[in-house]
């Protein structure tokens, strides 16, 4: 259709014109007049139409120093019915197993992995999040919304145990490696002692980076092995039996990937590596060796770099720079998350400015998308996030083809797959409305902005050209309309 004529939603509204004849570009402040919220709406289809097979969202269910203390799991359970709406269908959970610093431990200092809020053991019985008949209440509460529950399994060092002579350190007289009944284990189950830590009997170290140097745990030692994932009472079996359905692993650099794969191929899941690196081919490698997808720090730095820094999108058009680029089934993106949001280096997290726009390419490309809880509960983007889940669910389908990536903009097709018609992503980080003619995969169709940013409905010409738009420091999300 040549010779697109520009007019102004208000002169549709006011002359009753055929909409289907017009293009409508005005991206003006008229969000004050309803009425035109109404006309637009009605040329949008129905996106549920176009849900995916494997259709879902992570939501990262907790943040650093998570309040009210020993009522969290209930706090979560209150949100499920609207996590469940929105097309989330996985939780990760904090690590649930009792810390040294008990009902303030996020769980990253591991004492007792099977006191999960019954025992009373470093000050407390529940732990931050709550109480064991909590969680399982939680767990069902999830899986009767068909939403899988993923534990936090810290397995690389320990914290909160008795002290102890340790032979392999002489002189060292502050080693806490004694984990029994009385020294903060009073489950009695995988108790510790010297011999489980490094150095051992086996060797001075595993060559993984350390992170609680005399408490780093020895996973060669066959009883390590046994009570994390090998025994049918083991750690890994026992989430389990509480409904963990999958796990997220924390710090993996701390101990070799092959002990991921013998934990899943022993109780399955889904599962996720925290290879805390932004360099795409170190996530790569420890894909590979793990067979675990991995949380892509590549991308979430590119984002970081190209959104807060450079100031510029063009990197995010270049090759093989995330782990998304390189194995998408195997890339867990994210935008923010427990250690990102409190990190005080701004080149360390995305800023606020910036989180839309970020959620925009991880919700539009290739990857398994996770929600940061306190971005979601975030009132200024919760409405945003919805509908941008709604997009990943349903038409974020297809190869990715990158159309545009400069400095203020960057364009991004999804082909779509069979009768699902993709999308068109425009992100654009400068201060003024953009526009750019694209060729499309669809013919003489009116197309909308599912990210509701644009008022504008272009149509596409008999070869699939037509011009796009997006607004300032924002982004568009293109599809068919009616
Ligand atoms: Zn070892
Ligand atoms: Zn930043």
């Amino acid at each position: 259709m040549k010779n697109i004529k520009n007019i102004s939603t208000r002169a549709i509204l006011l002359g009753g014109l055929a909409l289907g004849l017009y293009s409508c570009v005005e991206d003006d402040d008229s969000t004050t007049n309803t009425g035109v919220d109404v006309v637009i709406q009605n040329v949008k289809l129905d996106l549920n139409q176009f849900r995916k097979a494997d259709a879902g969202v992570m939501m990262q269910a907790f943040y650093w120093d998570v309040e009210p203390r020993g009522a969290w799991y209930d706090e979560v359970s209150s949100k499920i019915d609207d996590w469940a709406a929105s097309g989330v269908n996985r939780i990760w959970l904090p690590a649930p197993g009792k810390g040294q610093s008990g009902g303030f431990s996020m769980g990253y200092d591991p004492s007792d992995y099977f006191d999960v809020g019954e025992f009373d053991q470093q000050g407390s019985v529940e732990t931050r999040f709550g109480s064991r008949a909590e969680l399982e209440s939680l767990i069902q509460k999830s899986h009767s919304k068909n939403i899988e529950v993923v534990a936090d399994i810290v397995m690389g060092h320990n914290s909160g145990g008795g002290l102890q002579e340790n032979p392999f350190r002489p002189g060292d007289t502050e080693v806490y490696s004694l984990f029994n009944e009385d020294n903060g284990n009073a489950s009695g189950k995988f108790n510790r002692s010297y011999e489980h830590f490094h150095p051992n009997d086996i060797h001075d170290n595993d060559e993984q980076a350390l992170f609680f140097e005399k408490t780093d745990l020895c996973h060669d030692q066959q009883y390590v092995q046994d009570w994390l994932w090998g025994r049918d009472d083991s750690v890994a079996e026992f989430y389990k039996s509480l409904g963990f359905d999958g796990w997220r692993f924390d710090y993996v650099k701390s101990f070799a990937p092959k002990w991921v794969t013998a934990w899943n191929d022993k109780v399955g899941g889904f599962s996720v590596g925290e290879n805390f690196d932004g360099n795409e081919q170190v996530l790569k490698d420890w894909v590979d060796a793990s067979g675990s997808p991995a949380f892509d720090f590549a991308c979430f730095y590119r984002l970081d770099e190209t959104l807060d820094r450079a100031k510029d999108l063009t990197a995010l058009g270049d090759a093989g720079n995330m782990l998304r680029k390189l194995d998408p089934d195997n890339a867990v993106t994210f935008t923010a998350n427990h250690d990102t949001e409190k990190d005080p280096n701004p080149d360390n997290r995305i800023s606020y400015a910036n989180k839309l726009l970020a959620y925009s390419y991880i919700l539009t490309h290739d990857g398994y998308p996770t929600i940061f809880y306190s971005d979601y509960e975030n009132d200024s983007f919760k409405g945003k996030l919805k509908d941008l889940i709604l997009i990943y669910n349903t038409i974020a389908t297809g190869d990715v083809e990158v159309l545009v990536a400069n400095e203020n903009e960057y364009i991004m097709r999804r082909n779509g797959t069979g009768s699902n018609p993709g999308l068109i992503l425009y992100m654009n980080i400068s201060s003024n409305t953009k526009q750019y003619e694209v060729s499309t995969n669809w013919n003489n169709r009116r197309l909308a902005d599912y990210a509701n940013n644009s008022k504008a409905t272009p149509v596409t010409d008999g070869s699939g050209n037509t011009t796009i738009y997006a607004p300032g420091k924002s982004f568009t999300i293109w599809s068919i309309a009616q």
